[in-house]
C-alpha cells in the first residue's frame, strides 16, 4: 500500500502521510455510498439539515485542530485559514440549512388549455452518488462546500482530496465521524490522479470537480465512456480594471490583496491589471509602496504565506521571463527564500505575454494601460478563461455596464475576490474555466434532477389517442391555426373557449 507524503510548504519538512486508498477499498465505498442511500434520500430534508448543524458545530468545535492542519499542508496565513476556509464554509453549509428546503420544493407548473383535466408539477431527486475532486489550494472549502450542498439534496457523496494536501482529507474524515453523519452516506478517499481515474470508473452519478484546465479535460473524456454528467471549477485569469474615475487609493489597496492573498494561489486571484492610461503612472507609484508593506512570512498575523512547492516558483520564472523578453518592464526584484516568493510588479505588459495569458497561480501583478470603456472590455475578453473580474469606477451605473460586457462567469464591482464567499449567489465560469455553477440556488440545483409530473384526472378517452380520423385532421388544424395563426387575440380566445366547452 502506497503513503501521500505531508510536505509543510513552509520548510518542506514531512509532517505525516496518510494511505492511498487501494482499488478495492473505493469499490467498497461505493458499494456502500450506493447501499446507504435509499435511506439519506427519503429523510425530509430537514432530518438532512440535522446532520448538517451537526457538523457545523463539530467544525466550530475542533479549530484549533483544523487550523493546525490546515496551515501544515498548506502553510496559509491563519487569518486566510480562519476567515477563507473555515467561515465561508460554515457559512455555505449554515445557507444550505436554512435555504435547502425552500429551493428544493416541489413545483406547481402550468398545463396547456388543451390538456384539460390534466395539471402538472416539478419534484427534484438527487442524482445518487456524487463524487467530489478537489484541489490543494483551498482543501477544505473546496472539498466541503460541494459535498454539503450534494448531500443536503439527497446524495451520497465519495469525497477525495489533493494529494499535495493529505493531511486535510484524513482530518475531514475525521470531521464526518466525530459529527455523526449516519454510515457510509459521507465518505472519503485518499490519493492522486490514479485514484482520481478509479473514482470515474466507478461510474458515479456525478462528478463536482474542481482543478486546472487539462485535469478537468480528463475528467470530462473519462466520465463521457459512461456518460457521466460533469461538473467542471477550473482555472482563471482574472482581469482587475481600473478606470480613471476610481478611488485609486482603495482600486490600488484591493489589486494588492486580489493579487497577493493566498501568495497568488486562488483560482479568483487578480492576475490581469488593466489600468486607465491618464492614471496609470500614479497607480503604479502608489502600487509599489502598497506592495512594499506586506508582511511575508509564517507568524500568526502574516498576510503572504510560502507558495505551496518549490515546482511553483520555477513555473512563475519562466512567465516573468517570458514576459520580459518580450519587452515588460520589472519593477520589482525576482527574490525568494525558500519557497517565500516577493511579490512581482510588472509594467509594459501586453496580452501577447504567457504572464496574460497562462494561468500564473502566484504573487505577480503584471500591469497594462487602456484607453476608454471598449478597449478595456476588449483586452480583458481577450482570453480563454472566463472565471471572475473586477470592474473599479465610481459610476456605478458605468461599472454595472461593463459587467454585463465582460465574458465572464462572476464580477465584482469595486471590490475583488470575496464574491466568491457570498453564498446567496451561483458561482461559476464560462470559457475554459468551467461548466456549471454551484453556490447559491443554482448550486443546490445541480446537484438534482428534475422530474416533472403529470396527472390526468379525464376518465374519457383523450383527443389525440387513436383512432385517427378526418375529423381530428380538421380539429388540429383549426387549433393550429388559433394558437399560431394572424386571427385576433378576442377570437381565438371564443374558438379555444368553444373549443374546452365540446
Ligand atoms: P489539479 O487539476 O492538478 O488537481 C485537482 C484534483 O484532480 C486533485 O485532487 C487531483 O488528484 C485530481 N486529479 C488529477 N488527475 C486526475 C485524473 N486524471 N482524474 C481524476 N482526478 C484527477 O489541480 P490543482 O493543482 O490541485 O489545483 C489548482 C487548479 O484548480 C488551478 O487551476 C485553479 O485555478 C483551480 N481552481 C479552480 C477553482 C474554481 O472554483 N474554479 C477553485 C480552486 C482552484
Amino acid at each position: 500500500m502506497k503513503d501521500l507524503h505531508a510536505f509543510d510548504p513552509v520548510d518542506n519538512e514531512k509532517k505525516g502521510s496518510v494511505k492511498v486508498s487501494t482499488d478495492q477499498e473505493i469499490e467498497k465505498k461505493f458499494f456502500l455510498a450506493r447501499t446507504s442511500l435509499k435511506e439519506w434520500k427519503n429523510l425530509d430534508i430537514a432530518d438532512r439539515c440535522f446532520f448538517l448543524k451537526e457538523f457545523r458545530k463539530t467544525v466550530l468545535n475542533n479549530l484549533d485542530d483544523i487550523l493546525h492542519t490546515l496551515k501544515s499542508d498548506t502553510g496559509k496565513p491563519d487569518v486566510e485559514i480562519l476567515m477563507a476556509e473555515i467561515m465561508t464554509t460554515l457559512d455555505f453549509i449554515k445557507y444550505y440549512e436554512n435555504n435547502s428546503e425552500k429551493i428544493l420544493k416541489k413545483e406547481k407548473r402550468r398545463t396547456p388549455i388543451e390538456f384539460s383535466k390534466n395539471y402538472s408539477y416539478v419534484e427534484y431527486q438527487p442524482y445518487g452518488v456524487v463524487s467530489v475532486i478537489s484541489p490543494w489550494n483551498y482543501p477544505f472549502q473546496i472539498s466541503l462546500i460541494p459535498s454539503i450542498t450534494a448531500l443536503v439534496a439527497g446524495n451520497t457523496v465519495i469525497l477525495k482530496t489533493s494529494e499535495i494536501t493529505p493531511l486535510t482529507g484524513k482530518k475531514i474524515e475525521e470531521l464526518i465521524d466525530k459529527a455523526g453523519f449516519p454510515q457510509n452516506v459521507f465518505q472519503v478517499v485518499h490519493g492522486g490522479g490514479e485514484v482520481g481515474e478509479k473514482i470515474i470508473e466507478n461510474k458515479p452519478d456525478k462528478i463536482f470537480f474542481t482543478g486546472g484546465v487539462e485535469t478537468g479535460k480528463e475528467v470530462m473524456k473519462k466520465a463521457s465512456e459512461n456518460l457521466i454528467d460533469v461538473e467542471l471549477e477550473l482555472g482563471g485569469k482574472d482581469p482587475f480594471i481600473v478606470f480613471e474615475d476610481a478611488d485609486l487609493d482603495r482600486a490600488v489597496k484591493g489589486v494588492v490583496y486580489g493579487s497577493l492573498a493566498n501568495s497568488g494561489q486562488i483560482c479568483v486571484s487578480s492576475e490581469r491589471v488593466y489600468v486607465e492610461r491618464s492614471i496609470k503612472k500614479r497607480f503604479i507609484e502608489k502600487l509599489l509602496e502598497e506592495v512594499k508593506k506586506v508582511d511575508i512570512g509564517d507568524s500568526k498575523t502574516s498576510e503572504m504565506g510560502p507558495m505551496i512547492r518549490e515546482e511553483q516558483i520555477e513555473l512563475i520564472k519562466n512567465q516573468v521571463d517570458d514576459a520580459v523578453f518580450k519587452g515588460a518592464e520589472m519593477l520589482t526584484e525576482f527574490e525568494h527564500q525558500g519557497n517565500f516568493l516577493k511579490p512581482i510588479v510588472l509594467d509594459q505588459v501586453t496580452n501577447e505575454m504567457d504572464v496574460m495569458r497562462k494561468e500564473t497561480f502566484g504573487p505577480v501583478i503584471p500591469v497594462m494601460g487602456f484607453e476608454g470603456v471598449q478597449e478595456a472590455v476588449e483586452l480583458a475578453n481577450d482570453s480563454v478563461y472566463g472565471l471572475n473580474s473586477s470592474v473599479w469606477t465610481e459610476d456605478v451605473e458605468k461599472g454595472k455596464k461593463i459587467a454585463s460586457m465582460l465574458k465572464t462567469g462572476n464580477c465584482y464591482i469595486n471590490d475583488v475576490v470575496k464574491n466568491i464567499g457570498n453564498p446567496y449567489t451561483p458561482f461559476g465560469g464560462v470559457k475554459k474555466s468551467g461548466i456549471g455553477r454551484y453556490h447559491g440556488p443554482e448550486g443546490l440545483m445541480s446537484f438534482v434532477e428534475p422530474k416533472s409530473v403529470m396527472v390526468n384526472r379525464n376518465k374519457d378517452d383523450e383527443l389525440n389517442w387513436f383512432p385517427y380520423t378526418e375529423k381530428l385532421y380538421n380539429s388540429i388544424e383549426s387549433m393550429l391555426d388559433i394558437k399560431h395563426g394572424d386571427s385576433g387575440i378576442i377570437e381565438k380566445a371564443k374558438k379555444l373557449f368553444r373549443m374546452a366547452k365540446k
